[in-house]
């Protein structure tokens, strides 16, 4: 689905959680108003389509209810137009009682994504999060209730947490049963609590090869459930790059992502032959960024060659004697340097 994002940086949000500096991470530092919103989306939006308009970067639903409504009514006019399909918010969990969520419902939101982060309650006190993984629980069952879609963002890598937590944070927003999840691994930014504790050493933040391990690991458990990611790591942002200071990032984390898990099936699938056929529309992926997994092959199984084939399903691996998916390729485990 096309989002059409509109940026409100930290607007509403009462906290500052340790890792945040939404003025240093988005090009946009200044909350837009009401006639610049609406500019832009007369600008981006089709004539006709099924996208959504969001209003990202701040807590939405702690927004004073005047400027909620002249948001939600400047959206809500496009929606009626049939330039797109609904509107999108997201905002914290303990930002969500039953009186907001029906009221954002009444007014034409169709879609929350819900910072929780993590679900273990260390991490979310280590990290000066403000709310609880009951919090969350009860947030994500509330607005899937009352209809709406949910998604469930997750920051593996916070202060307290490790690859272990990350997984069991996976597995209890999993067992939500959200409509989506969106997984960004923690990195350091300049201005922010945790820019401190990283120059004092009190934090550590994961190598860019730990952080892809352990997101092919998260990937391959969403993908299981045929979970959908709607993305993995931060979004480009030039204002982002330049006050980075450490940790996971990279502008295509997405694919390196994905290649990692082709790369472990592609050890399995090199056991079965040395012709392997993809479909061409995984080919990119499946070589990786700048060809990183097609040299790993060379250096590796120089025998096996990975070939384009329209007629294998996307996601799967035909080798000799059979047609295998990535997922069960992938879940036999093995993490390959
Ligand atoms: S709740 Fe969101 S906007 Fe507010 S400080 Fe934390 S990360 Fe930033």
């Amino acid at each position: 689905m096309r989002i059409y994002p509109v940026f409100i940086p930290h607007a509403g949000c009462p906290h500052r959680c340790l890792f945040c500096a939404q003025d240093r991470s988005i090009s946009q530092s200044v909350v837009a108003d009401f006639k610049s919103v609406t500019n832009f989306l007369e600008e981006v939006l089709p004539q006709q389509g099924d996208g959504e308009i969001a209003f990202y970067g701040g807590t939405f639903s702690l927004l004073p209810s005047i400027q909620q409504d002249q948001y939600l009514t400047i959206a809500g006019r496009f929606v009626a137009s049939g330039q797109v399909a609904g509107i999108r918010i997201s905002t914290r969990p303990d930002a969500l009682d039953d009186r907001c969520i029906a009221r954002l419902r009444i007014s034409g939101v169709t879609t929350v994504e819900i910072g929780c982060q993590s679900f273990s309650e260390s991490v979310l006190t280590a990290s000066g999060r403000g709310h609880t993984a009951s919090d969350s629980i009860s947030a994500v069952r509330r607005c899937l209730k009352a209809g709406l879609q949910v998604g469930v963002q997750l920051m593996p890598g916070l202060p307290g947490g490790d690859a272990e937590e990350a997984l069991m944070s996976l597995r209890q927003a999993l067992e939500l049963k959200p409509s989506f999840v969106r997984i960004y691994p923690t990195v350091v930014i300049d201005g922010t609590v945790l820019a401190d504790f990283w120059k004092s050493g009190g934090y550590q933040p994961w190598t860019l090869d730990e952080a892809v391990d352990l997101c092919a690991d998260m990937l391959l458990l969403c993908r299981q459930v045929e979970m959908p990611v709607i993305r993995l790591g931060l979004q480009r942002d030039p204002q982002l790059e330049e006050n980075l200071l450490a940790g996971p990032y990279h502008p295509a984390f997405g694919q390196l992502v994905r290649s990692r898990l082709w790369r472990r099936a592609l050890y399995h699938a090199g056991s079965h032959g040395k012709q392997i056929y993809v479909n061409p529309n995984d080919l990119s992926d499946v070589m990786g960024h700048r060809n990183e997994n097609r040299d790993w092959l060379k250096r590796t199984r120089p025998a096996v060659c990975v070939i384009a084939d329209k007629a294998v399903f996307r996601g799967f691996l035909r080798m000799s004697d059979r047609e295998v998916s990535l997922i069960d390729l992938s879940a036999q485990g093995g993490h390959y340097d």
